[in-house]
């Protein structure tokens, strides 16, 4: 997939945070580039701008947030330049996104199919017969046993993989070129976790589709990704292919976050966790804004803001230790 043909570019980014306690820079500098087809996983911990940086490319990140800086171009067109209705017609039928909790996404005042139909009439000249038989088959194809009975449920009928299951038709109704899942199975129990990421990785195999997962769980990771980014502290840190970024990473926040994976074979070991906090984003460390945190940490850390560097092979890595 790497070096293939790219769907989607950020370059500079800066998604700023205008709060009572001051600049909260959530997304700071922020370069990435995905390709047509294949499954990108945005991974961090919580509160580390991958949510932030994913609402910004479809233009909804949240007051009292605001875009700087920066140029997110889709399918050879800069987003951010774009009027809002020619953004709007964006949303959802090229690119769409399935959030965390499926609870939230939909409405409890309409059944299932009125809320998958109501997208498609948006966005699509069709008759109300067709958008309800198109949402039909969209439920058949997330696999909702009895696709005809439930889209006439309503959102408390249904239990939370269900939910989520709908959440996901919605989003595929217009037949997205880019489908973003911002943790989609965190709300979710175990078993039916499993599920709903296996339903993503079908759709994404079966219609092609560019998926990009936002996660915390490196599992989750391994298991789905083609390539991976790893994000601290508002700005990505390592860019690898999956097999790369687990066999050779080269970050020490990557190696940290590896470490604190719970393993067969390490079932007697004690888990590492990464010492230190995530830093305050209104006044964010200079320098390597990991320093605080870093085994590894050096004069220069603490000065200079490391670079992205090619290592090879497309894999990326912003520190002091390889420039
Ligand atoms: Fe650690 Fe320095 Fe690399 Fe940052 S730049 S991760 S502080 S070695």
């Amino acid at each position: 997939m790497r070096g293939g043909d790219e769907i989607l570019r950020i370059e500079g980014l800066c998604v700023y945070f205008y709060t009572y306690a001051g600049v909260v820079r959530a997304v700071e500098d922020l370069n990435l580039t995905i390709y047509r087809g294949e499954t990108f996983a945005l991974v961090g911990e919580t509160g580390c701008g991958k949510s932030v940086t994913m609402r910004a490319v479809l233009r909804l990140v949240p007051p009292p947030g605001r875009i700087v800086k920066g140029r997110i171009i889709f399918d050879g067109v800069d987003l951010l330049k774009l009027p809002e209705k020619e953004m709007r017609k964006i949303r959802g039928s090229k690119i769409s996104m399935v959030f965390q909790d499926p609870n939230t996404a939909l409405d409890p005042l309409y059944t299932a199919g009125y809320q998958t139909t109501e997208t498609i009439l948006a966005h699509r000249k069709v008759s109300k017969k067709s958008a309800w038989q198109r949402a039909l088959e969209l439920f058949k194809v997330v696999e909702i046993p009895e696709p005809k009975r439930r889209l006439r449920a309503y959102p408390h009928e249904l239990s939370g993989g269900m939910k989520q299951r709908v959440v996901t038709s919605i989003a595929l109704s217009l037949n997205p070129k880019l489908l973003i899942a911002d943790e989609p199975t965190t709300a979710l129990d175990v078993t039916i976790q499993a599920q709903i990421l296996e339903l993503l990785r079908d759709l994404q195999r079966k219609y092609g589709v560019t998926l990009v997962m936002i996660t915390h769980n490196m599992g989750v990771v391994a298991d789905m990704a083609d390539r991976v980014a790893v994000m601290y502290a508002g700005s990505v840190v390592e860019v690898a292919d999956v097999y790369e970024l687990f066999g050779n990473p080269l970050h020490p926040y990557t190696k940290g976050l590896l470490r604190a994976i719970p393993s067969l074979t390490s079932r007697n070991e004690r888990l590492q966790s990464i010492p230190g906090t995530v830093p305050n984003m209104i006044r964010p460390p200079p320098g390597c804004k990991f320093h605080p945190r870093c085994e590894y940490a050096m004069d220069v850390c603490k000065r200079e803001r490391p670079r992205m560097i090619d290592m090879g092979k497309g894999h990326l890595v912003a520190c002091h230790l390889y420039s």
